[in-house]
């Protein structure tokens, strides 16, 4: 008996050894049990941060924990009768049972929501098995691609050893891929030849630095030839690459090698002919003169004698001279616009226009022709050139229009600075729209010397002064209203 009148409870089992250790053992075993799994709980939640439902785990592991408690109590009792701290104790435990039962009836309809672990690892499975199809089927459609590509492509890693080598790229080398994978790049480009960046050799491919850059490579029978390289890196498991798109040039450098000497000798019988247009035109002007002096000299003194028939044929052949010794003089201007130095200097084009109304005054007032002009910049250029290219074109806007109708002409320009455009508009007859570029070839005419004379050099000495210039000059025309000339000029 103690102060509060109760009996330990080992009184009920009459102090009987071994019903006492019966008890003693189950409920300490119980009990230790009972305090363990908690902790086995509580590590486990820790561990799984993504456990469902920690709250139950939780309260499953206190539960567990007054469990035990009440089963040590059961011990401590048998000596001392604490039944009230057993009763609170067992209330606790009670509290957090129903608890815990309460949270679950919430929480399992949820947890049955869940999907099994069985159908997890099913989805796993097919998941893993899609991975995989896709993984092949990119491998084969890269595979196919790596090799179908007329390109070659090829991988090194950063210490310029080959890893991949593609069908192209056996059809560029004559090397199997099986031959050159892991050998070092320099087989394919031997290194000094990738030296323009300096001593080392190799530093352009190892900073991915040369993209798109010549080198002369080495097939598998020696053989050197020009090949275009364009590298680019990129970082796989921490390890850098160079992935390289590579084409052999041959072709087109020797195509290019082809072009420059046609280019040459283009150039270099482009002036030959000129030189001889230039001889010629020049020489034929003495005779071209005799002959018109002297058929002058032979209407003047011997017309009587010729009769009628006598004198037409002498004009037929004095207005043949007349003709021949301007398609002289305008050739000779046409081979001699090579020949002149190129002294550029400002030219105020105002200046240059007052210049041609001045040159062609005879030939305005006959025809009436009203020409006007914007405000005209001063531009940069040969005084004398600019001035014929003006006249050139004022003449043809006079001279090719329908007969009695005042010629109509208009300069204009258009943009600021850099590179203007020009353009001289007239009310003439128009050029049809077939024919507007060819006008600016040499002696094309689209019409007879009876009808309108002229030689058919003029726009073609047009194009010849603005190409000299830097700029273009084209035409656009409506047959019948008139024509609009255009250039461009620094
Ligand atoms: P030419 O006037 O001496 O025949 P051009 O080279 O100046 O030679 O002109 C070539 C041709 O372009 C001319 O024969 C003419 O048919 C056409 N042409 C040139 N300018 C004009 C124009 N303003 N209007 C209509 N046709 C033109």
């Amino acid at each position: 008996m103690n102060g509060n009148g109760f009996m330990p409870h080992g009184y009920c089992f009459l102090w009987r050894p071994s019903l006492l250790w019966l008890h003693i053992s189950s409920d300490a075993l119980t009990g230790l049990a009972y305090y363990c799994i908690p902790l086995v709980l509580v590590y486990f939640i820790r561990k799984r941060r993504d456990l469902p439902f920690p709250l139950v785990f939780w309260l499953f592991s206190a539960f567990i924990f007054f469990c035990g408690t009440t089963h040590l109590m059961s011990i401590w009792v048998l000596w001392h009768p604490d039944y009230y701290v057993e009763g609170l104790i067992k209330a606790a435990t009670a509290a957090v049972s129903i608890s815990t039962l309460l949270t679950l009836i919430v929480y399992v309809p949820m947890a049955l929501e869940l999907v099994s672990p069985a159908v997890l690892a099913e989805q796993n499975e097919k998941l893993a098995a899609m991975v995989e199809e896709t993984e092949t089927r990119g491998r084969v459609t890269l595979g196919a691609i790596m090799d179908n590509v007329s390109d070659g492509i090829i991988t090194i890693d950063e210490h310029g050893g080959i890893t991949s080598f593609n069908a192209a790229c056996t059809r560029i080398f004559g090397y199997q891929p099986e031959e050159v994978i892991g050998k070092d790049m320099d087989l394919l480009v031997p290194g000094p030849d990738l030296a323009e960046d300096g001593d080392d050799p190799w530093h352009a491919l190892t900073t991915g630095g040369a993209s798109g850059r010549e080198v002369l490579a080495r097939r598998k029978d020696g053989t050197k030839f020009p090949l275009e390289l364009a590298l680019s890196s990129f970082t796989l498991d921490g390890a850098r690459y160079l992935t390289g798109c590579l084409r052999d040039i041959t072709p087109q450098k020797a195509a290019a090698a082809e072009l420059e000497l046609l280019m040459t000798r283009l150039t270099e019988s482009n002036a030959e002919l000129e030189r001889f247009a230039y001889v010629a035109s020049h020489d034929m002007q003495e005779p071209m003169r005799m002959m018109l002096s002297f058929s002058e000299l032979l209407a003047q003194d011997y017309a009587s004698v010729l009769g009628e028939e006598g004198r037409e044929y002498l004009n037929i052949i004095g207005s043949s001279a007349v003709r021949m010794r301007n398609m002289v003089r305008d050739l000779l201007d046409y081979a001699r616009l090579d020949g002149e130095g190129q002294r550029f200097a400002p030219v105020d084009l105002a200046r240059e226009m007052g210049l041609v109304k001045d040159n062609l005054r005879q030939l305005i007032e006959e025809t009436g022709a009203e020409i006007t002009y914007d405000e005209l910049p001063v531009v940069q250029g040969s005084a004398v050139q600019i001035m014929r290219l003006l006249q050139n074109l004022v003449v043809n806007g006079i001279k090719y229009q329908p007969p009695g109708q005042v010629p109509r002409l208009h300069l204009g320009v258009s943009g600021e600075g850099g590179t203007r455009i020009f353009c001289l508009s007239d009310n003439g007859i128009g050029i049809k729209a077939a024919f507007v570029e060819e006008i600016f070839e040499p002696f094309r005419r689209l019409h007879s010397w009876d009808s309108i004379p002229g030689s058919g050099l003029g726009l073609a000495v047009c194009r010849k002064i603005v190409e000299s210039h830097g700029g273009r000059i084209w035409a656009e025309s409506t047959p019948g209203q008139g024509t609009r000339f255009y250039f461009t000029l620094p």
